[in-house]
């Protein structure tokens, strides 16, 4: 079967354990104002590439890998094209590849029994996946995203019940995605969730302007500064402090 393919990368050293084998997918719905692969965005266009030829490319670097890596699919959205992740996936565990996702979650949706019936075949196949969580509050995530997050939050629910480990990542922003308040939330809500393995707390960067100007889109945070190293760390601990509040609560 055929993926629709941004690009691929044979070193990653961001995009889950160990060294990997990184995938990006092309097509998002999501409009995230931060998102730095805006050239992602659009569901046409890329590359077609089998799932063959991508493990061939796998193959070709396979002793990186073996530091604790694998295959990462990340995007774009990788759940948008959920067939393709299943051949993919599928192929990865009867080679003993370690699999990582990761995902904003956009394409769950629990009401939809034809979907459902796919991420039940997905998940066994899926060793982890990190999840992009943008905005704990509905309404600044649709803001920021033009998307809701009911179905996001209902997916880390799903993951715990499936049994697959979650890594959740979330990007502060200055002025956007760093009021103390959201980012306890935040905290108290994932912490509830046994499946929780790691939390990534991802400081905002400009770097993706450039790209805005070449694809002769408006950059939405023209203005907005780069996130503080420093600050990064204080803001991850109100994360950490709301996951540590859910916790004691439920032990
Ligand atoms: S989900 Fe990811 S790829 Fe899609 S718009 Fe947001 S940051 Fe960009």
């Amino acid at each position: 079967m055929d993926g629709r393919i941004h690009s691929l990368e044979s070193f990653g050293t961001v995009d889950g354990p160990g060294t990997r084998f990184v995938v990006f997918v092309q097509g998002c719905p999501m409009r995230c104002k931060y998102c730095h692969n805006p050239d992602t965005w659009a569901m046409t266009g890329g590359q077609m590439m089998t799932t063959d030829y991508i493990l061939e490319q796998y193959h070709r670097n396979e002793p990186f890998y073996r530091n604790g890596g694998g295959l990462t699919v990340t995007g774009g959205e990788p759940l948008m094209q959920i067939d393709f992740l299943i051949e993919l996936y599928g192929k990865c565990k009867e080679q003993g590849i370690h699999t990582c996702l990761d995902t904003s979650g956009i394409a769950f949706n629990p009401d939809n029994a034809a979907m459902m019936e796919k991420f039940d075949r997905l998940m066994p196949l899926v060793d982890l996946v990190m999840l992009d969580i943008k905005h704990i509050d509905p309404e600044h995530h649709k803001e920021l995203c033009q998307q809701p997050n009911e179905n996001i939050l209902k997916f880390c629910a799903y993951l715990d019940e499936k049994h697959v480990d979650m890594w959740i990542r979330h990007v502060i922003v200055p002025g956007i995605t760093d009021d103390d308040k959201y980012l306890y939330d935040l905290g108290y809500f994932i912490g509830q969730f046994s499946n929780l393995k790691a939390l990534d707390a991802l400081p905002y960067h400009t770097m993706g302007e450039t790209k805005y100007e070449k694809l002769g889109i408006e950059y939405p945070l023209k203005g907005v500064p780069a996130m503080d190293k420093k600050i990064l760390i204080e803001k991850k601990e109100k994360i950490l402090d709301g996951i540590r509040a859910r916790r004691n609560e439920n032990h």
